[in-house]
């Protein structure tokens, strides 16, 4: 066992002259276990770039971590979804994903996995025992997940080797798998095991298999183990991968074949193409290599540059990337069904060629994707299930990072005079929808059948996820995203846990100052699915001057003498604050008077109106409910103040409104990424 050492560079060198002198599998282990790894595979596989065909063999290592005899294994065939139009990904999807189509005219458009055999090694021969299952529908017709019934059970603590031979037929590039051309991006291609949850993973309180059908939406959840991967294919093809490339040879035949190591991943993906051009980086200990295409070699600056800010504002503000190395692949424009995906220590970008330095789209998808190696890759929270934990927080911290580096106002798009920030964007693509209430938060990733999957799932998230960051501040914030990756990084954490550590530090920092604990919070931002809407309603102000001098009342004169505030006027000033969403936030309001000074006071947010009250000379001028703007859940900003002065130049709204017409147009076209 080796400790990962200080110097990377020296470090890829000696693993290249170990694998080189192996002509096995090189088990090379480059740090201390960081995950159970109890689903390692060893594969060896061969890409025909003609037939866009993968013949493959892997020998999984799989440990029953449960206490549980186990008699049934489960395998995702994940290519199996682009097959044909019966699969339950292509009758939810309709053939499309994220604006792009399936080419239903070819042949070749379609892929698929075949396992052509499977044995355990020194045990049971299991190929004519496989069929296919459908968990989640009643689709006989889908053959994404398979179960394969064992004569013998795994026993408690047991592992299992089995080998398994496989074809995989890939896509014409959709739904991030697939080839144009001769690009390849090889993801979602091998059979793979599902997770056999048990009491002490997420909720479960019984052992059984977590093992969903490919669903349009939904991404992925997956067991942590070590992979080495031997890839042969023609000897001109560049190749990147997950992991670190441990070994190359040169074959006879034109092929070469190329050896891959990974540590304490959940998954291997890996890209080829001929005409890759390389730039590289280092940031501490980890390699940055970015595979472009060659007329977009001008770019590779923004690609490493943004990638070292993520790396750099991950590991102080979330936990270290403990990887030595991170792979950037720039899909050509054939192939953006591929971009914007994410593997461990491997995703794929995606610019054009002369995009302005003002449209940050590159830089916004490579610190997206990066930002995936905490969520999806090391906390590996269940994206079938609970597709917010990943993407969703993932956006919370893609916002951070491109506001810090970038400007929270010029972030995003910057150019022409016209300009906004991620965060804005983000709240604007959930504010925006046409109705937010569609769903709640908290559902499957294929249960956004009427849609909303993006706005809700990324936005929404990324929106309260702000909100609670800015009413309990940034260094609580801080401190509960870095327990939350310290604590569950490598154990798949679901909802519960996270809302268990925000409650406990919330706790720790403010006793009962929102309450006995923050579970309202997420009854309302995430298993409800209301708004949250405060509007400053009215402000009214009434002249209530005592009166002074004589009077005649019932014969007798009386005389009112002068009162304290002699020769000025008192005032009643009503400030009226509505709650029309269902939604209740503790919301701060801030009121102006016309003697400059300003008072705050604390609304609980609870009954449908507020009303603050004061009896003074100074008259309130205009007033404004959550000020500093903590509430960003609350969709209708615009309603949040009032002011007794007269209003100033209309030309304002009309240029409010075209900036949200250029910020929904830049959503959409983001959304190919
Ligand atoms: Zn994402």
């Amino acid at each position: 066992m080796k400790k990962l050492p200080s110097k990377p560079s020296l470090f890829l060198f000696l693993l290249l002259c170990l694998s080189v002198s192996s002509s096995s599998f090189t088990q090379i282990i480059f740090q201390k276990p960081l995950s159970p790894r109890n689903a390692s595979y060893d594969m060896d596989v061969k890409l025909n770039t003609e037939t866009k065909t993968i013949d493959g063999f892997e020998t999984l290592h799989w440990k029953n971590l449960s206490n549980d005899f186990i008699s049934e294994l489960r395998f995702h065939l994940y290519l199996n979804a682009f097959k044909n139009t019966k699969s339950t990904f292509m009758k939810e999807s309709g053939g499309q994903l994220r604006g792009i189509n399936i080419d239903e005219s070819e042949t070749n458009s379609w892929g698929w996995t075949d396992v052509l055999s499977m044995k355990i090694q020194n045990g049971e021969d299991l190929t004519n025992k496989i069929k296919f299952i459908h968990p989640d529908d009643d689709n006989a017709d889908d053959q994404t997940v398979i179960s394969v019934p064992l004569s013998k059970s795994i026993k408690p603590g047991e592992t299992v080797n089995i080998d398994i031979k496989f074809k995989s037929k890939l896509p014409k590039i959709f739904a991030r798998t697939g080839f144009a051309d001769n690009f390849f991006l090889v993801g979602q291609w091998f059979p793979k095991i599902g997770v056999y949850e048990f009491p002490g993973i997420r909720y479960a309180t019984k052992g059984e298999w977590n093992c969903h059908q490919f669903h349009a939406n939904s991404e992925f959840y997956a067991d942590f183990g070590v992979y080495n991967v031997k890839i042969t294919l023609p000897q001109k093809y560049i190749v990147g991968a997950v992991g670190i490339q441990t070994g190359e040879k040169k074959n006879s035949d034109g092929t070469k074949t190329l050896t891959f190591h990974a540590e304490d991943v959940i998954d291997f993906a890996w890209t080829a193409s001929p005409i890759f051009k390389i730039a590289e980086a280092t940031w501490k200990h980890v390699k940055i290599k970015v595979l472009l295409q060659p007329e977009h070699f001008s770019q590779a600056e923004r690609h490493t540059q943004s990638a070292i800010y993520a790396l750099e504002y991950f590991s102080e503000h979330v936990g270290k990337y403990p990887y030595p190395n991170l792979t950037i692949v720039d899909p050509p424009l054939r192939g953006l069904g591929a971009a914007g995906m994410e593997y461990p220590t491997f995703i794929t970008a995606g610019c054009l060629w002369g995009m302005p330095e003002g449209i940050r789209f590159t830089e916004d998808v490579v610190i997206h994707e990066f930002g995936h190696n905490y969520f999806m890759g090391m906390l590996a929270s269940n994206e079938f299930e609970e597709a917010f934990l990943d993407e969703g927080f993932n956006t919370y911290m893609e916002c951070r990072i491109m506001d810090h580096y970038y400007g929270k106002n010029t972030s995003f798009f910057n150019l022409a005079g016209y300009h906004f920030g991620d965060l804005q964007s983000q709240r604007n693509s959930y504010v925006g929808m046409n109705d937010p209430k569609i769903a709640e938060d908290y559902r499957p990733a294929w249960g956004y059948q009427d849609g909303g999957y993006g706005s809700i799932t990324y936005s929404k998230t990324a929106t309260w996820m702000t909100t609670l960051d800015r009413l309990v501040g940034r260094n609580t914030m801080d401190e509960i995203m870095k327990t939350y990756f310290d604590r569950w990084s490598f154990k798949h954490p679901c909802a519960k846990n996270f809302i268990d550590i925000v409650n406990e530090i919330v706790k720790k920092k403010y006793g009962n100052k929102f309450g006995d604990n923050m579970n309202w919070f997420f009854d309302e931002v995430l298993y409800g699915s209301d708004i949250c809407d405060y509007k400053l309603a009215n402000i009214s102000v009434k002249n209530v001057t005592p009166p002074i001098g004589v009077y005649d009342s019932a014969g007798t004169k009386l005389f009112y003498r002068y009162h304290s505030n002699k020769g000025k006027d008192i005032y009643h000033s009503k400030v009226s604050v509505y709650r029309l969403g269902e939604v209740i936030m503790p919301v701060d309001i801030l009121v102006h008077f016309d003697n400059g000074k300003d008072t705050l006071a604390t609304w609980n947010g609870k009954d449908r109106t507020f009303d603050l009250e004061f009896t003074k000379p100074e008259k309130v001028v205009w007033a404004k409910v959550d000020p500093e703007n903590k509430i960003l859940m609350d969709v209708n900003l615009n309603n949040n103040s009032f002011t007794t002065e007269p209003p100033g130049s209309p030309a304002r709204k009309y240029v409010t409104k075209f900036i949200f017409w250029v910020e929904n147009l830049m959503t959409s076209i983001s959304m190919i990424f």
